[in-house]
């Protein structure tokens, strides 16, 4: 590998602090942070969260609940200077969501969004949590801007560092337990395959609660020493000023990001002329994105793939070598990726072959939170089962074809139908409710909602939107809801999804 990995994230800031301390770490809005003050913004919230946890932080949990700002970033290094394991939750789940996610994360402390400060409060009475640090501008976590202070304070490595929430295919989130190490390690072998320059410019437009956006974006950053721009809220039009304005030259997206942008009325006239590359993960790349975006902005995009359960990224197109237009790239330094038999997972199958893809190293997940099960059925002899069928090409090139789970991905966002359809069986209306995803050539996957009523119950499909947005967070919220008669079954009276699926996708 290029770079030998550092112990924990926290060491490389530190070595960073220390090598480039005058350089602009965080720019969001009008605000900025150097790596001297970035470092010593980390250590001042990081004693402060060790003083209200106490002296058993390092076996503790602790969330943060916030949108996209320099004091994000901060949070998210102060929490694991303190050795706690960090919980990234989204700030725009509504209560109904982070409920069961906190109590089975049970963390020490909560830190959040002042704006979230109602909910937040309802729902850590709930379950029991006492300690709550609100942040917003009585309280910024910048306030150890200039104080020199040192972050001198590790965690242990191989303790557990990130507890990152996925969807479960039973509709529920799991909680992956990933180690300071692994996180840290992975950020050196993602480097070894995309080798970022001393002192880039960053734009993290997605959000950095997802695995993808702290890795690609948060810790790609202090690994390079480089400036990470920050975006509170996306909108097309600030993310093509920005490009220019702050003359980015790594962008990382998703397929719904360039699709989005090369959509806006700005992108032609913008000047992209700093982009030296991009990056697209988190759901497929169709070949035609990625050839329209790379002939109107003379910059190649870099694909890769992953999972949160693999720490997260697995394969990458290289920076300087081959990139192949709908690949996932080649496997990453210190990394074992195989494709076996999808129906017994131990015939390892040979190039060209379809099947599940299965990996190892020291990413991977250490397992579920509080589920054995589920644990046992994902990590198999040393192997993490991802779920994902693919096959590789005769040069060791990944191609992602399918996904074994019924999940869809909506504008990179994993939704599990599942849980959409247990929020409507919960209104007193519906007496049956079935999701399926559909193709979307601007989200990459739609939802369409089929429900049947109860006798005599009268509602209609805008009333049923609404209560699906007091429920659950914009993305989960399908594009359409159909209220029929009858819900195609198969001969044994399941709900036939791919009859449905074949129904929805004609509309
Ligand atoms: P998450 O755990 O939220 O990062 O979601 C991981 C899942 O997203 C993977 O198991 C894949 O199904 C999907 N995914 C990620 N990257 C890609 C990609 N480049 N192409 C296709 N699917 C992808």
């Amino acid at each position: 590998m290029t770079t030998p990995p550092f112990p924990t994230v926290v060491h490389m800031l530190a070595v960073g602090a220390a090598a480039a301390p005058d350089r602009e770490a965080l720019r969001c809005g009008g605000e900025s942070l150097s790596y001297r003050d970035y470092a010593a913004c980390v250590a001042g919230f990081a004693g402060e969260l060790t003083v209200a946890v106490g002296p058993d932080v390092a076996q503790s949990r602790i969330a943060v609940v916030m949108a996209n700002s320099i004091d994000t970033a901060v949070a998210i290094y102060a929490v694991a200077a303190t050795g706690a394991q960090l919980v990234p939750l989204n700030p725009a789940y509504t209560a109904h969501e982070l409920e069961p996610i906190l109590s089975d994360a049970d963390p020490a402390l909560i830190v959040f969004d002042v704006a979230l400060e109602g909910m937040l409060r309802e729902v850590a009475a709930r379950i029991g949590v006492e300690r709550l640090i609100a942040i917003g501008p009585d309280k910024r976590l910048t306030a150890w801007h200039g104080s020199g202070r040192a972050l001198d304070s590790f965690p242990d490595p191989d303790n557990l560092g990130l507890l990152q929430y996925t969807g479960g295919t039973t509709g529920r989130s799991k909680g992956v337990n990933l180690t300071h190490r692994a996180v840290a390690t992975n950020v050196a072998q993602r480097d070894a395959l995309l080798p970022s320059e001393d002192g880039e410019r960053i734009l993290a437009v997605t959000p950095l609660y997802h695995s993808y956006a702290m890795a690609m974006g948060l810790h790609l950053a202090s690994h390079c020493r480089g400036t990470l721009v920050l975006l509170p809220r996306y909108h097309p039009k600030d993310v093509l000023d920005l490009i220019a304005r702050e003359r980015i030259t790594l962008f990382s997206g998703s397929p719904t990001l360039f699709t989005g942008l090369m959509g806006h009325a700005d992108f032609a006239a913008t000047d992209f002329s700093s982009l030296k590359l991009c990056f697209s993960g988190a759901s497929a790349l169709p070949v035609e994105t990625l050839r329209r975006w790379e002939e109107a902005t003379g910059c190649g995009i870099c694909e890769g793939y992953g999972q949160t359960e693999a720490g997260p990224v697995l394969t990458y197109n290289p920076r300087h070598g081959v990139r192949k237009a709908g690949s996932v790239g080649t496997v990453l330094p210190w990394t074992e990726v195989q494709i076996v038999d999808v129906e017994t997972g131990t015939k390892v199958l040979p190039v060209g072959e379809t099947g599940e893809v299965r990996a190892r190293g020291p990413q991977i997940m250490s397992g579920y939170r509080n589920r054995p099960e589920e644990t046992a059925t994902a990590l198999r002899d040393g192997w993490l089962y991802t779920g994902d069928i693919g096959a590789f090409d005769e040069d060791g090139y990944l191609f992602i074809r399918d996904r074994k789970k019924d999940m869809a991905i909506v504008g990179g966002f994993n939704v599990y139908p599942r849980e959409i359809e247990e929020v409507l069986c919960a209104h007193p209306a519906i007496a049956e409710a079935a999701v399926v995803a559909v193709a979307d050539l601007y989200r990459g996957e739609a939802l369409h909602a089929y429900v049947t009523l109860k006798d005599n119950a009268g509602a209609d499909a805008d009333s049923l939107l609404d209560f699906l947005k007091e429920r659950l967070t914009k993305y989960k919220v399908p594009a359409r809801i159909v209220i029929t008669d009858a819900i195609p079954k198969t001969s044994v009276g399941k709900i036939d999804k791919v009859a449905l699926r074949a129904v929805a996708q004609a509309k």
